[in-house]
C-alpha cells in the first residue's frame, strides 16, 4: 500500500507511535524512526522492523523542543529518501499540577514538544510533498484535544491547540494531494499513562491494579485501554487513498470518553 514512501513518526521509540510505525512499515512504507532511549536498544529496534517488513528503516534522535533540531531532521530524511511522504506528529509527554503551582519549565516543556514541535515539522516537510503534490500529516492529539480535565493545564492547550492546527493546514492544503488530519486517543497503556497510575496508586495508597481500573472507570466508558495497534491502523486509514477527502478531522478513539 505505502511501497516506496517514507513515513517519519516521532516519538516512535515507545508506546504509540511504535504502534503506528510498525502498522505503517507492515503496509510496506520506508520508516524514520525518532525519540529517546538507549542507543542499543534503539537499533535493535531498527533492525527488527527493517527485517520484518523488509522496509528501509532509519533513526533520528532529533530532541523536538529544539526547532533546529526538527530542520536538521528534515533535511536530512530529505536527503535520504527524497521526501516525507506521511509525517506523523506523536512524541508527546504529560506532567500534572493545579494550574497555580503548574512549574513554568514544564508548561514550556509540555508546548514544545506536543504542539510546537508538530507546527516545525509540518512547516518544514511540506514544501517537498507540495513538489509531489501527494502527502499524509497525522497529527496524534487525544480526547484532551477536544475535552479537558483538571490538573493538565499545559498538556490540554496543546492538544486542544494541535486539533486547531490541523484543520488551519488541512484548509490550506484542501486543494492539494496532502490531507491532515488528527487522532484523538482514550486512555492507552504506555509508560505515559503508567507513570500517572503510578502515582495516583501511591497517592491513594491503593494497588496499581485497582488505580488502573479507577484511572478507567472516571472518563473512559468502555472500561478497556486502547491500544497502539488500534490507533495504528487508524493512522494507515487516514493515510490510504480511501481517504483522500477526510480532512481537518478528528477521530476519536477513546472508549467512548468524548461521548458522554
Ligand atoms: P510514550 O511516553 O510511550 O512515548 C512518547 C514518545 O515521545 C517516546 O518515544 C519519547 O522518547 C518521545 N519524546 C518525548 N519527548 C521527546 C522529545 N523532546 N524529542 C523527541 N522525542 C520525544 O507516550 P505515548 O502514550 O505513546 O504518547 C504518544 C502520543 O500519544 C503523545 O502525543 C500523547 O500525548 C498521545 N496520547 C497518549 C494517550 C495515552 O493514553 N497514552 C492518550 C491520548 C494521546
Amino acid at each position: 500500500m505505502f511501497k516506496g514512501k517514507t513515513a517519519l513518526v516521532t516519538g516512535s521509540t515507545s508506546g504509540i507511535g511504535l504502534g503506528i510505525a510498525k502498522a505503517l512499515g507492515a503496509k510496506g512504507a520506508n520508516l524514520v524512526l525518532n525519540g529517546f532511549g538507549d542507543a542499543a536498544e534503539i537499533e535493535r529496534l531498527r533492525a527488527s522492523l527493517s527485517s520484518e517488513f523488509g522496509v528501509d528503516v532509519a533513526y533520528e534522535g532529533a530532541d523536538l523542543t529544539k526547532p533546529p533540531a526538527i530542520e536538521s531532521m528534515v533535511a536530512s530524511i530529505e536527503k535520504r529518501f527524497g521526501a516525507i511522504d506521511i509525517l506523523v506528529n506523536n512524541a508527546g509527554i504529560q506532567h500534572v499540577a493545579p494550574t497555580e503551582h503548574f512549574p513554568v519549565d514544564r508548561w514550556d516543556a509540555v508546548i514544545a514538544v506536543n504542539l510546537s514541535s508538530a507546527f516545525h515539522a509540518i512547516r518544514c516537510a511540506l514544501p517537498a510533498m507540495k513538489r509531489r503534490n501527494w502527502g499524509r500529516i497525522v497529527n496524534i492529539a487525544s480526547a484532551h484535544g477536544l475535552v479537558a480535565s483538571a490538573e493538565k493545564v499545559a498538556y490540554v492547550a496543546a492538544k486542544h491547540g494541535i486539533v486547531g492546527m490541523t484543520k488551519v493546514v488541512a484548509l490550506e492544503t484542501a486543494r492539494t494531494g496532502i490531507t491532515c488530519n488528527a487522532i484523538c486517543p482514550g486512555w492507552v497503556l504506555t509508560p505515559l499513562v503508567q507513570k500517572q497510575i503510578d502515582a495516583r496508586a501511591a497517592q491513594n495508597g491503593v494497588p496499581i491494579e485497582q488505580a488502573k481500573v479507577a484511572l478507567l472507570g472516571e472518563k473512559q466508558p468502555s472500561l478497556e485501554f486502547v491500544t497502539p495497534q488500534q490507533i495504528g491502523e487508524i493512522a494507515v486509514f487516514l493515510c490510504s487513498d480511501a481517504a483522500q477527502q477526510v480532512r481537518g478531522a478528528s477521530w476519536s478513539v477513546d472508549g467512548g470518553w468524548t461521548a458522554q
